[in-house]
């Protein structure tokens, strides 16, 4: 018997109605002769709920509580799909991530799975049962609850389908991967068929629509990944291999990221050294630096500006305030209002114009750039919130990303 992974993302579950229709879609496939191991998110906005609810006790929650909170969402999940299992007459049982030792590392909100034990989902699989697993959760070694960062529940997802040699189903509440978020760019095209590389560079840019690490580990273990809408007879896209690059369009497509925010040092002494201590303290203390840019003014001293996740912002503010004289800064300011527009495109390996039509295009709808970074298949510009549809969609119909101009 073939061992499917399927997972059913937040909005799928969210309402008890949406519960039971994912409960008749499962059914179905465990009808066709597979064995189903499902995961499954919290539902809805429950996450963010817990946070709220987190954010009205205290300003600054402890991570190991946090955690503790943020388990309880997929749990409710689990215990529902279940039930609603067992109602349509299907042998089923829910496991939490510390029932199935999926054992992280102990990173609270940012763990990552080190192994997961699978003789219990055999043995289930073996009385017959359908597996209903809580994504996004995980348990240390010494038995503390763990979760794996926002939209955790796919890498979950993913995982499992690698350690089972499993093909992974993602339903969700589009029916695939698009050039550009569709809630963004209308009529934007959906994508048949894209390469692991294309979209981890999409997924890591912000397109929510899968979390970056998941892909990551798809593309390691050679899981075949699916992505498609749940309940929907609507054909996703189909995730596997690498970049054909004689087959490569220029464009694949734009993502957009909301969560970082941009930090300025001004008139550091211009040393390598002190760049260097700085990008030290901020990785010693978890914050994961994305553009940067550096700058020598005319007298010899140095500006830098970066970017960091929104969520390290009072990490960081606490090691610039102790810091910044030991690196010279004169003066250091915050801009929390900055989104991310990034294009990906395998062809720009090969094909040079990509950015100098880009910024030709932001100019003429005169949209202000702070920041440019660029490897060899994207290139990102930081804007002002406010200006990414715009950016969006010049780009998106001029690089023949949506089905027709408006
Ligand atoms: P789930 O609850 O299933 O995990 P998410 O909200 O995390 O769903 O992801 C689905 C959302 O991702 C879509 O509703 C869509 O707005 C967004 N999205 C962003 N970029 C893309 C893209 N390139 N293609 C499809 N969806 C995208
Ligand atoms: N419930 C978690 C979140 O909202 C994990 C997930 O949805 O994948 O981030
Ligand atoms: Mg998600």
């Amino acid at each position: 018997m073939n061992i499917i992974v399927q997972k059913y993302g937040g909005s799928s579950v969210g309402t008890t109605e949406k519960i039971k229709r994912v409960a008749e879609e499962i059914k179905k496939s465990k009808e066709e002769s597979n064995e189903i191991v499902v995961i499954v998110s919290a539902m809805g906005d429950t996450t963010d709920e817990l946070l709220e609810l987190a954010g009205a006790v205290t300003n600054k929650p402890d991570s190991r509580e946090l955690d503790m909170l943020l388990n309880t969402g997929e749990q409710v999940s689990i215990a529902l799909l279940t039930m609603a299992l067992q109602d349509l007459g299907c042998k089923a049982v829910s496991l939490t991530g510390a029932q199935l030792h999926l054992e992280t590392t102990s990173s609270h909100q940012k763990a990552r799975i080190k192994d997961i034990d699978l003789s219990r989902i055999k043995k289930e699989l073996n009385q017959g049962r359908i597996v209903v697993v809580a994504g996004f959760q995980g348990v240390t070694d010494d038995e503390e609850y763990t979760t794996l960062g926002r939209g955790g529940s796919d890498t979950s997802a993913v995982a499992l389908a690698a350690k089972l040699d499993a093909r992974c189903e993602i339903y969700t509440d589009v029916e695939g991967i698009y050039t550009c978020d569709p809630r963004l760019l209308p009529g934007a095209k959906k994508l048949n068929h894209t390469s692991y590389e294309e979209l981890i560079e999409m997924a890591s840019l912000g397109a929510e629509v899968i979390h970056p690490r998941a892909v990551e580990l798809a593309q390691k273990y050679q899981v075949p990944l699916y992505i498609a809408e749940s309940c929907s007879k609507a054909e996703g896209t189909i995730i596997n291999g690498n970049i054909d690059y004689l087959e490569a369009s220029l464009v694949t497509g734009i993502a957009v990221n909301r969560d970082d925010i941009q930090i300025t040092l001004r008139d550091l002494e211009a040393d390598s050294y002190i760049l260097a201590e700085v990008f030290n303290s901020l990785a010693e203390a978890e914050i994961n630096v994305d553009m940067i840019s550096q700058l020598l003014d005319k007298s010899g001293r140095m500006n830098l500006s970066f970017t960091i996740p929104e969520m390290d912002i009072e990490k960081a503010r606490e090691l610039i305030a102790f810091y910044r004289k030991d690196w010279g800064v004169s003066d250091w300011w915050i801009r929390s209002e900055v989104v991310k527009v990034s294009v990906v495109g395998p062809g720009m390996r090969t094909q040079p114009g990509v950015a100098a039509k880009v910024f030709k295009l932001l100019a003429q709808s005169e949209i202000p750039i702070l920041m440019v970074t660029t490897s060899e298949i994207k290139i990102s510009w930081l804007v002002p919130a406010g200006y990414e549809e715009e950016a969006v969609k010049v780009i998106g119909y001029n690089f023949g990303l949506t089905l027709e101009k408006d």
